[in-house]
């Protein structure tokens, strides 16, 4: 335990790495990732987590743990998602710096050089932001055009446009993130929130080594109200400008209906501009409520206080493998 600890306090570096069935590229992966991470001469550990896998991805990882105790396993008990895998993983680090890294190779592992030289200039923060976008077709692109150019007039964070996950955090950043309570995770969005010294990176992002993304374009919409959501009020709040709107323009016009009923005499209602108001004063109420619904669903999420992953193994964080079997058997509860 004394070996283990000591390991603990020098480690220098954490690579995280989230797997969903991604058993194709593991070997590749490793193979890439160990070269680069050989050729920094620091001491670093690669935490993988398995976020729920049905093909062989633990059975890999779990041989790699073996193999090189430089890998090491966090097995979830289920698939939550790659935010909450990524917080898993940030989690069970111990390194000065953390760098969360695709599996599928998108965020090339020969970037981390670049990443770590701009830390020992003293960033906190080094994202690597894609300069192009390889292997995506055009509607991809531009619904991710759209998707910044909303959040960024929206919310008061600037968020890194073309910007992953791929990154390095130093251990302040990282230490503050872990304190975050929030449940949905939004993480590039909380990697901007909150500051520190941050510097970006530029690369080409190329398309995936094997298997096919795991996000369609529903996955993608609902990450896309998650960010809106988590980081900004104006959605809620400008039906109260546009209800006052409204209702000037409803008075204006009831102004002039009592006049020229008065001139005029009654006129023979318009059904059509009837049908068309209410329809149209429906259709505003109930987006209004559906948004409502968007924060209030959110506020519950929040209030449960589920934790936001639960582990079921992990391996290769004690060096006996005694100690490996017992962490395995109670499953273990993560609060924060
Ligand atoms: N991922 C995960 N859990 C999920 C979905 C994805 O851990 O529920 C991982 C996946 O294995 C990969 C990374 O998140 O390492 C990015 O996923 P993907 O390549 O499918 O996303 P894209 O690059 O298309 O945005
Ligand atoms: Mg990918």
């Amino acid at each position: 335990m004394l070996l283990d600890s000591d390991n603990l306090e020098t480690i220098e570096l954490s690579i995280v790495i989230p797997f969903y069935n991604e058993e194709s590229n593991i070997n590749y992966l490793f193979e890439r990732l160990t070269s680069v991470l050989n050729r920094l001469n620091m001491k670093y550990e690669i935490i993988c987590v398995n976020d729920g896998s049905k093909d062989n991805t633990l059975k890999y990882l779990v041989q790699h743990n073996s193999l090189n105790p430089t890998i090491k396993v966090v097995n979830l008990s289920r698939n939550f998602g790659k935010e909450a895998a990524l917080s898993a993983g940030i989690d069970h680090t111990s390194g000065a710096a953390v760098v969360p890294i695709d599996a599928d190779l998108q965020d090339p592992p020969e970037l981390i050089e670049e990443l770590i030289s701009k830390w020992r200039e003293g960033y906190d923060v080094v994202y690597a932001t894609r300069r192009s976008r390889q292997g995506e077709n055009w509607l991809k692109r531009f619904t991710a055009a759209a998707f910044y150019r909303v959040i960024s007039k929206i919310s008061r964070i600037q968020i890194p446009r073309n910007t992953g996950d791929f990154r390095l955090l130093d251990r302040r950043v990282v230490e503050v993130i872990k304190q975050m309570p929030e449940r949905t995770r939004f993480m590039k969005g909380l990697f901007a929130w909150v500051g520190f010294k941050q510097i970006a990176i530029l690369y080409d992002r190329p398309p995936r080594y094997k298997g096919t993304t795991k996000w369609n374009y529903w996955r993608l919409w609902n990450f896309a109200i998650d960010g809106i959501a988590s980081f900004s009020l104006i959605p809620l709040k400008v039906w109260s400008y546009i209800g006052v709107l409204l209702s000037t323009a409803a008075f204006l016009y009831a102004t002039f209906l009592i006049i020229r009923t008065l001139i005029f005499g009654i006129d023979v209602p318009g059904y059509a501009s009837l049908m068309v108001v209410i329809l149209f004063l429906g259709g505003m109420q109930l987006i209004t409520l559906g948004i409502i619904g968007e924060y209030i669903g959110r506020v519950f999420e929040e209030v449960k206080r589920r934790p936001l992953y639960l582990v079921r193994d992990l391996y290769g964080f004690h060096t006996s493998s005694e100690i490996n079997k017992k962490a395995a058997s109670p499953i273990k509860v993560y609060q924060d």
